[in-house]
């Protein structure tokens, strides 16, 4: 979709008048006008504006001209996972899960980050994926080629002890590197690795993560 259907959209799906949308953005209904016919633009400033009244972010306002990618941990955004300001609006820099509230969301990542950017949580990466390789020696486990970041929610299974009590490893509020790995024999159970700048996980689990069990 182009700016012009896409203002036209949001503005008759929030039941506005052109009028009634001009005001709200400090522009004139002739100025509503012209973005809807696709003479003009919004500038800049009333695209911000724009965003926060439609909550939706400036890159979809203007028909997705870019690929957002959080610079962070390179996953593809979509208007659900871009990250926020304290103030509510969008940072098109950063997933959620990197970035929110102003801010890094996780010590590690804000560490590495301030010490050298992205080339920096790359190399961290690498370490870690070096690591998983190379110091645990776990039957099955296929080779590690990638990490990917991990809200704390997705990867904090209930583990049940030999002693049948239920425990949880993991933050459900913090964010993790991992991946899901198929067994080299096959089999129904797939690992799960997790990991941060103090530990490494892996587990077994099955489909949809159930009945896991730890393995280191
Ligand atoms: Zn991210």
């Amino acid at each position: 979709m182009e700016t012009k259907d896409i203002i036209l959209d949001l503005r008759t799906k929030n039941g506005l008048s052109q009028d009634e949308l001009a005001e709200k953005v400090f522009v004139t209904r002739q100025a509503v006008s012209r973005w809807e016919n696709g003479e003009t633009v919004p500038n800049t400033e009333t695209l911000k504006i724009l965003s926060k009244l439609f909550d939706v972010s400036i890159n979809t306002l203007l028909g997705c001209p870019r690929e957002l990618i959080c610079e962070c941990c390179g996953m593809k955004l979509s208007d659900t996972d871009i990250s926020r300001e304290k103030d509510g609006s969008f940072n098109e820099h950063y997933c959620g899960w990197c970035y929110a509230d102003g801010d890094f969301t996780m010590d590690f990542w804000k560490q590495y980050i301030n010490l050298g950017g992205k080339e920096k949580f790359e190399e961290f990466k690498n370490q870690l994926i070096h690591e998983f390789n190379t110091l645990l020696h776990i039957e099955g486990l296929p080779k590690v080629e990638s990490l990917n970041v991990l809200p704390g929610a997705f990867v904090n299974l209930e583990y049940t002890l030999p002693n049948g009590q239920k425990v949880k490893f993991l933050d459900d509020n913090a964010t993790y590197l991992g991946n899901q790995l198929e067994c080299e024999f096959g089999g129904d159970r797939c690992f799960g690795i997790a990991a941060n700048m103090d530990f490494l996980l892996v587990c077994t689990y099955e489909e949809n993560g159930e009945n896991p069990e730890l393995v280191v």
